[in-house]
């Protein structure tokens, strides 16, 4: 894997490349726009020169609101929205993924839940820019959210249709509390393989490289620092060290500072 981590953008996000760059890392996650807010930002001139110029590879991570499972027709639309945005401030980076919660059914039924999501994010990408796509990040199942199983993550993929504008961002937290134990190298291999059964490991395209605070298949999100968690370091780098990942990002979302997290994946992923 490519060590990286979520960095800051306060200040502008070309702030995120200094952090970047400082710290030595080749990749990172931002939020290009406010992450609790469905106003989307506009990017500025020199945001765009920067961006378009540099040597690191950047992910976006999309808003926290988006919910493309939703019943209510008003936050629906606010999702499809802030999504399409995403896509086109994303565009004018050079940002090629983004990473999208899928959603929560909130009472519809997961089947529904997986059919709406896939539908609405194929008609989004239908028409949007064409080096832009979205990542499905992997759910702890807590409440109705839907993308905890390998099988559902497979399905999403299957019925939005669009190979070369999807693929996965696999979060080890969230897996290890859906419920996919993670914590030995042979748990990491079993499960890798599952996936790869499921979904296929190509289809990944980032990972986000977490410990747990709670147990396996306990569906609580709650990250903890590479090596403080029910996880454990040693799993976490055998599987950053695996072959088939080695291209890929691996960002730590770890508790703390920029340079926290810096040091954090750099427990897992030596640079
Ligand atoms: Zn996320
Ligand atoms: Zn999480």
């Amino acid at each position: 894997m490519i060590p990286g981590i979520h960095a800051s953008v306060a200040g502008g996000l070309d702030r995120a490349l200094d952090t970047l760059t400082e710290l030595g890392l080749l990749c990172g996650q931002i939020f290009t726009s406010n992450q609790q807010q469905w106003k989307g930002r506009s990017v500025t001139a020199r945001e765009i020169e920067r961006y378009i110029g540099r040597s690191i590879t950047v992910i976006s991570h999309t808003s926290y609101l988006i919910n493309l499972a939703t019943t209510d027709k008003r936050v629906g639309l606010l999702s499809a929205a802030t999504l399409e945005t995403e896509l086109e401030r994303m565009n004018l980076l050079g940002i090629k993924w983004c990473v999208l919660h899928p959603g929560a059914h909130l009472g519809a039924g997961e089947e529904n839940g997986i059919k709406k999501i896939s539908s609405t994010a194929r008609k989004i990408l239908l028409n949007s820019p064409e080096n832009t796509g979205i990542l499905y990040e992997n759910t702890a199942g807590q409440g109705t959210t839907v993308g905890y199983s390998f099988e559902q993550l497979a399905q999403l993929l299957e019925l939005t249709d669009m190979p070369e504008k999807t693929g996965i961002c696999f979060d080890t937290c969230h897996a290890f509390a859906a419920g996919y134990d993670l914590s030995s190298e042979g748990a990491v291999l079993e499960t890798m393989d599952k996936f790869d059964d499921t979904v296929g490991k190509d289809r990944i395209k980032a990972f986000h490289i977490n410990d747990s605070k709670k147990e396996c298949g306990s569906h609580r999100d709650r990250h903890a620092c590479s090596g403080e968690g029910l996880i454990g370091l040693e799993p976490l780098r055998f599987l950053a060290r695996m072959p088939e990942f080695t291209e890929i990002p691996g960002i730590a979302e770890t508790p703390g500072t920029d340079s926290d997290r810096a040091e954090n994946i750099e427990k897992v992923v030596s640079l």
